[in-house]
């Protein structure tokens, strides 16, 4: 027997989520999704998939008298012109997401109030206390669809969000910032008798590892904030000193400097550069030093000597 919650997983991500009638005669475990409640009959079904033709087009579903008071269901099909309907076909079935959404909210243990953020695709759970922290439990319904990246807006960062998805998790490119954690119910969601479990060990687990995946990016960039400034500090006093003696002003060596590396550099760190460096007149004793001269980042005015 195909496991119900897969097919449930699967016509959630899919645009169109409705059951025939037949699909949940066939299946013992819709029949589980029934009784949770997760599956409902919509209003009567207006529009149906031609069942004589084989591109399955869909037509407007009309009405006759039939004999002693009876409704009779057609459609108008290009192919067969009139094609009767069974009233049993026209039972339909969608899913509930009020009801998966309270299901998911009871089985997490979830507090607060829950609400639908955008109608159809997007649920605000609950919160939970992990590890002292509150983390906001999303729905969210489609994740892969066209318009991902609007719906990921809605979730925003703050209440450090978990995102339930049924099963596909969006695009790493959707999150503004850093990636939220995705949770997949079809990884930590199964079916116990009539009962739909989550599993909040695997849950913390997979909600864990992505924590740790987004702090680990940012120690990196500390690490290499210092590498630099400590490079930065052992090459500045020289390439100060040595653009002062090239322009003979704190303000136009600040200015070469900038441009040259990309980073702005004040006439006043030149100048403590200077100063350290024993003073104005010190270091304009060295302007015939030929390594210092070298030790300026532009050589543009030497090319020409060179060549
Ligand atoms: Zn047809």
């Amino acid at each position: 027997m195909t496991d119900p919650l897969h097919i449930l997983w699967y016509a959630i991500d899919a645009e169109e989520c409705m059951f025939s009638a037949d699909d949940v005669a066939s299946s013992d475990g819709l029949t589980a999704l029934q009784s949770l409640g997760i599956l409902k009959q919509p209003e009567n079904a207006i529009q149906i998939s031609c069942p004589n033709c084989a591109d399955r087009h869909v037509a407007d579903i009309m009405t006759r008298k039939g004999p002693s008071e009876t409704i009779i269901y057609y459609i108008q099909c290009p192919d067969s012109l009139y094609v009767e309907i069974p009233a049993t076909l026209l039972a339909q079935w969608t899913i509930n997401f009020d009801r998966l959404a309270q299901l998911l909210y009871d089985e997490l243990k979830l507090s607060g109030h829950a609400h639908e953020v955008v109608p159809g695709r997007l649920w605000r759970l609950g919160k939970s206390k992990w590890q002292g922290a509150d983390r906001t439990f999303y729905f969210w319904r489609g994740p892969t669809w066209d318009d991902a990246r609007q719906i990921a807006v809605k979730i925003g960062g703050t209440g450090r969000p978990v995102i339930l998805v049924a099963d596909r998790a969006p695009a790493n490119n959707v999150w503004v910032g850093k990636a939220r954690p995705v949770v997949s119910l079809a990884s930590v969601a199964a079916l116990e008798g009539i009962e739909l479990k989550i599993d909040a060990v695997q849950v913390a687990a997979l909600v864990n590892e992505v924590d740790i995946a987004e702090s680990e990016p940012k120690a990196t960039t500390k690490l290499q904030k210092q590498v630099r400034a400590i490079i930065k500090d052992e090459a500045t006093d020289e390439i100060l000193v040595a653009a002062y003696i090239k322009h003979h002003s704190y303000r136009d060596a600040a200015i070469a400097l900038s441009a040259e590396r990309g980073v702005p550099v004040s006439k006043d760190q030149v100048g403590r550069a200077v100063n350290r460096a024993g003073g104005i007149r010190a270091v304009l004793r060295t302007v015939s030093s030929e390594s210092v001269q070298r030790g300026v980042a532009s050589h543009r005015r030497d090319k020409p000597r060179q060549s």
